[in-house]
């Protein structure tokens, strides 16, 4: 049986299927068998989106046969057969298909960052590690294994792998693969240090897409990917769409769309990527969250919070001390709400830290229906010219 990573290995069908010992793996593990090129598989809990897709664009700038694939939408089974020898596919890896893999190798595997998500489906954070590091099981000295150096989980458990690590970070550590100094982003090419891009000239914003861009540096390198090839993406590559999406402004609020975060260590990141006062719109289905790390980040910014879906009141009981908090019984009027309460230089900012399944078909819904509310606001502003007494930006 080949398993879609959707699907729960709890149900009856697998059960039976495994007590009649028939072999049960996943997707990547059956994908990978027909692909012959390199494969770059990219975990964590965070950041896999856009880590694969930026890598995609670095490779095929570099003139590699390339092809991003696996949980960002396209499988690896559709494309496998098109990775020549030469080639490169740069795989999006869940937890979900690592659960069904046996010897799933890939030549580079990173894991971005571990934070807890999914704890619904893993039971505990623990099991849910664990699974993330069969990543590299099969490697041997031939592979090599990217980490991140910031990351207290990565660091305590010591990843065992038959593989060579490599280590990113965006703090000054000179021992790093990859790092951040004076400012600029710095790899290790050959050996050698060399400095890439000012910091400010990479476009995808926050501390967060500053640790995605410095593990890509570190798979390109391994790739010989020439430095200027690296640095011009990273110069042009717009991010994702749900994932810190501006949307625009109306009447000077600034509108972000950032639905992709599913859980609290993306909403921690949001926050911190924000510099202005701001309107958090957050809620959902909880995934057995703990919602108080938004205190740490969220005490200087957050004026308000504006809560929707079943996870409404648990976060209202976690975090109604520390911050006002408003309800609302959809997202447009979440957004309405919101912006009702926003001045000119103030933000809204979606970035629920649940999943999306109690109220829309799935994330990339839940921001298509917040981006329309701003348009909504923006064709009602135009109309106007004022709108909740603020003038239209
Ligand atoms: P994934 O595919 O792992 O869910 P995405 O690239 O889709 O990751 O981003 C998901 C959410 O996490 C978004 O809200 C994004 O802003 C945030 N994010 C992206 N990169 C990181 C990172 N390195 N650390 C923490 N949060 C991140």
């Amino acid at each position: 049986l080949v398993v879609s990573p959707g699907v729960p290995p709890s149900i009856q069908i697998l059960q039976s299927a495994r007590q009649k010992g028939i072999p049960i793996f996943s997707e990547l593990e059956f994908a990978s068998w027909a692909c012959r090129g390199s494969v770059i598989a990219v975990t964590g809990s965070n950041g896999k989106t856009t880590t694969t897709t930026l890598l995609g664009e670095i490779f095929a700038a570099a003139g590699f046969n390339t092809h991003a694939c696996g949980n960002i939408g396209r499988p690896f089974s559709e494309v496998a057969l098109h990775v020549d020898p030469k080639g490169v596919a740069v795989v999006e890896v869940s937890t979900f298909q690592l659960e069904g893999i046996a010897d799933f190798r890939p030549r580079v595997a990173l894991i971005l960052n571990l934070s807890a998500d999914h704890l619904d489906r893993h039971g505990t954070f623990e099991n849910y590690k664990a699974l993330k590091y069969r990543i590299t099981e099969n490697q041997t000295s031939d592979d090599y294994l990217i980490l991140n150096a910031q990351d207290s989980e990565i660091l305590r458990d010591n990843v065992a792998t038959g593989g060579r690590k490599v280590w990113f970070t965006t703090t000054g550590d000179r021992n790093a693969d990859a790092f951040v100094a004076e400012g600029d982003l710095y790899g290790k090419f050959d050996g050698q240090e060399t400095a890439i891009i000012e910091c400010r000239n990479i476009l995808i914003p926050g501390p967060h897409n500053l640790q995605n861009a410095a593990a890509a540096v570190c798979a390109a390198a391994l790739f010989d990917v020439a430095p200027a090839t690296i640095a011009q993406v990273l110069r042009s590559f717009p991010g994702v769409e749900h994932r810190m999406e501006k949307v625009g402004r109306v009447a000077g609020v600034q509108f972000i769309n950032d639905s992709k975060a599913t859980n609290v260590d993306s909403v921690c990141y949001a926050l911190r990527s924000i510099d202005t006062p701001l309107y958090l719109i957050a809620g959902g289905r909880d995934k057995g969250n703990d919602y108080r790390p938004f205190i740490t980040y969220g005490r200087d910014k957050i004026k308000s919070l504006v809560l929707i879906g079943e996870a409404a009141h648990k976060i209202a009981d976690a975090l109604g001390r520390t911050f006002p908090v408003q309800f609302a019984d959809s997202l447009e009027e979440a957004v309405r709400v919101s912006f009702e309460l926003a001045h000119p230089g103030e933000t809204v900012l979606l970035s629920p830290g649940c999943a999306s399944f109690d109220m829309f078909d799935n994330f990339e819904h839940r921001g298509r229906v917040f981006k329309d509310a701003v348009t909504g606001l923006k064709h009602a502003a135009q109309e106007n010219r004022t709108v909740s007494g603020k003038t239209e930006d």
